[in-house]
């Protein structure tokens, strides 16, 4: 993608620029550049090119070095990326190295992060779920943080717009509390899923539904996905790779390239955004300070709007740094609560069970998806001790027992003769935290990063609202495996599992309806400062159960088309 050397102020200038060149900044750019702007996409890492830059893409497992592990001093040297379950010897190069990009955890917090073009779309788990009324009432009934200024109704034609454009697949199920979309054809569960499935039915009622994922793959290229140079999902599992056949979702497989069809877009990697102009005379932005990530040269750019699009935290940075006589605690913050209410998703526990039926039937091949449990707990009523509720993922496979006894021939033949156990099954909780004031980012006052910018600071942790639901989910889900024959159950909480690796950081610019209490208006402008607009997990007011990179998507969608439309009214 084309990089430009710009001296003079005239070409530094443009309609549009985007920070972060993500799952959200990606929209941002297609969105803008569609509409017919000038666009400076800004990115702190390099450029990856869809295909070109996805190195490990078509390895086979003896190819690895390390058939796909991370050695020792690799693992030693990066504690927090390590953690994460993708961190392997395929994808590690999509990871950033930890000591180069140090921050303050006042209370442990694993920071998951992707600096390069594409960001964390190339990384990501790609389950997407719409959030329903629920999710968005969620505040205002239980009393905790600020109602949203949006409903289900405000964001729902902006779902299908960007599924169709994404490709999410999923059956339509008809649930309140989670929302169909525009789906292409699903993936099938297996045949111990199904059972679940059914068991679960039967036993409650039909009140806690198992689903199969909905997954941002294309089961079915439609002719927008064609156009977009894509293909079918091969079923390769082995996405975070990057997918040379585009089969997933990723800004580089579509949003980008996309805008850079338009020829409006101006991609520049290796330019770590420090700041936001503002101009007291104007009273509005105008520009970023941005440090080239190789030479740490600064310089300006301009633009009538500013889409930050950095990833939650980085947004939060951004803004924190934004200080100037108007704005001495950070961009818009007036109120004092920037950087304030991070929630995430408690992923912290895990259970596991076998079942003794189906031993007729083997699992081969692969599903880039699983089964999927969607909240079931406090949707309709309030009825337990804690606040809101829980998905879960729920998938299975039949273990395979290898005789690795023998010695010459007997052993070749006891190592090439499978063995199938009993079929396994594993559930993994995702609860919705309670944003609250104590969970927040600052800068630190001392310690600066290589390009001279104040490291953030992250103090977040769990409550007792998360301690309870965890025993909940411990709980009815033992129950549920039970009554559906499961065998062998067994809980797993790791209470010494830092928040954070749920990656699902959201909060800190949120939106409201009153800016006392809020950062952002209902169109994601900064209350204070309105042509900047937050629309990453930054501007989530509360976190829902659901997965929230397609609600993120979204919100871009129609902050950037809502901007455009202000823009062209010269209202901005
Ligand atoms: C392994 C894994 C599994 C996941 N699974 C799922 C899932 O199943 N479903 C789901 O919904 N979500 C999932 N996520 C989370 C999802 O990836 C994020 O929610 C999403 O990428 C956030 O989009 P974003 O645009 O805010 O940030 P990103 O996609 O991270 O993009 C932010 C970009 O901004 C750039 N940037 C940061 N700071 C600056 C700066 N100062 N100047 C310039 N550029 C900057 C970064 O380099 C990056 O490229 C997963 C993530 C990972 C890593
Ligand atoms: S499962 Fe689909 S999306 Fe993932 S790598 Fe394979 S073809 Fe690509």
């Amino acid at each position: 993608m084309a990089f430009f050397n710009i001296d003079s102020i005239k070409d530094r200038t443009f309609d549009a620029i985007v920070v972060g060149s993500g799952i959200s900044g990606g929209w941002s750019a297609k969105e803008l550049t569609g509409r017919g702007l000038r666009t400076l996409v800004l990115e702190r890492g390099r450029d990856v090119q869809h295909i070109k830059d996805y190195p490990t893409t078509f390895k086979n497992p003896w190819e690895f070095p390390h058939l796909g592990q991370i050695p020792k001093e690799l693992r030693d040297a990066n504690p927090i990326a390590s953690r994460c379950y993708a961190f392997n010897e395929d994808a590690a190069h999509f990871f950033i190295k930890d000591n180069e990009h140090p921050y303050v955890q006042e209370k442990p917090f694993d920071w998951i992060r992707g600096y390069q073009v594409g960001g964390k779309s190339l990384m990501w788990a790609r389950g997407t779920q719409r959030w329903s009324q629920y999710d968005f009432d969620g505040p205002a009934r239980d009393g905790f943080a600020v109602e949203w200024p949006i409903n289900y109704a405000d964001i729902a034609p902006w779902y299908s717009y960007v599924e169709k454009f994404a490709g999410i697949s999923g059956n339509k199920d008809g649930l309140p509390q989670l929302p169909d979309g525009e789906f292409l054809p699903p993936h099938e569960q297996s045949c111990v899923e199904k059972h679940f499935t059914q068991q679960m039915a039967k036993h409650y009622n039909n009140t806690r539904p198992v689903i199969i994922g909905r997954c941002a793959h294309l089961t079915q290229p439609q002719p927008i996905h064609t156009q977009q140079g894509r293909g079918q999902c091969q079923n390769r599992t082995l996405c975070q790779r990057g997918c040379p056949y585009g089969g997933y979702f990723s800004s580089n497989s579509s949003t980008l390239p996309w805008a850079q069809k338009t020829g409006k877009m101006t991609l520049r990697p290796d330019s770590v955004v420090h700041s936001i102009i503002f101009d007291e005379k104007k009273n509005k932005a105008t520009g970023v300070r941005v440090i080239d990530a190789h030479t740490k040269e600064m310089t300006e750019y301009y633009a009538k709007i500013i889409f930050v699009n950095a990833s939650t935290l980085n947004t939060n940075l951004i803004l924190l740094n934004s200080t100037s006589n108007r704005f001495p605690n950070g961009l818009g913050n007036d109120n004092g609560l920037l950087g304030k209410y991070i929630a995430f998703h408690n992923f912290r526990t895990t259970i596991s069970a076998e079942y003794e039926g189906f031993l007729d039937t083997i699992t081969e091949g692969n599903r880039p998806n699983s089964s999927y449990i969607p909240r079931f707990r406090n949707v309709f009523k309030q009825e337990t001790d804690f606040l809101r509720g829980y998905a879960a993922g729920f998938g299975s496979s039949r273990m395979l027992d290898t005789d690795r006894s023998g010695f010459g021939e007997s052993l070749k033949a006891n190592l090439t003769q499978k063995k199938y156990g009993n079929w396994h099954v594993s559930s993994h909780m995702m609860g919705e935290t309670i944003p609250k004031e104590t969970n927040y980012v600052t800068l630190d006052s001392d310690l600066k990063d290589a390009w001279g910018i104040p490291q953030l600071k992250v103090s977040v942790a769990y409550d007792d609202n998360d301690e309870k639901m965890i025993a909940d989910f411990h709980q009815q889900m033992t129950e549920m495996l039970t009554v559906a024959g499961f065998t062998n159950i067994k809980t797993n909480d790791r209470p010494d599992k830092a928040p954070g690796l749920d990656i699902h950081e959201m909060g800190g610019v949120r939106m409201g309806k009153d800016p006392k209490t809020s950062l952002l208006n209902k169109w994601n402008q900064l209350h204070a400062c309105q042509n900047v607009f937050v629309t990453d997990g930054a501007c989530m007011t509360s976190n829902s159960t659901q997965n929230p990179s397609l609600t993120f998507m979204a919100i871009t969608a129609r902050a950037a088309n809502h901007a455009v439309d202000k823009l062209k009214k010269k209202n901005l």
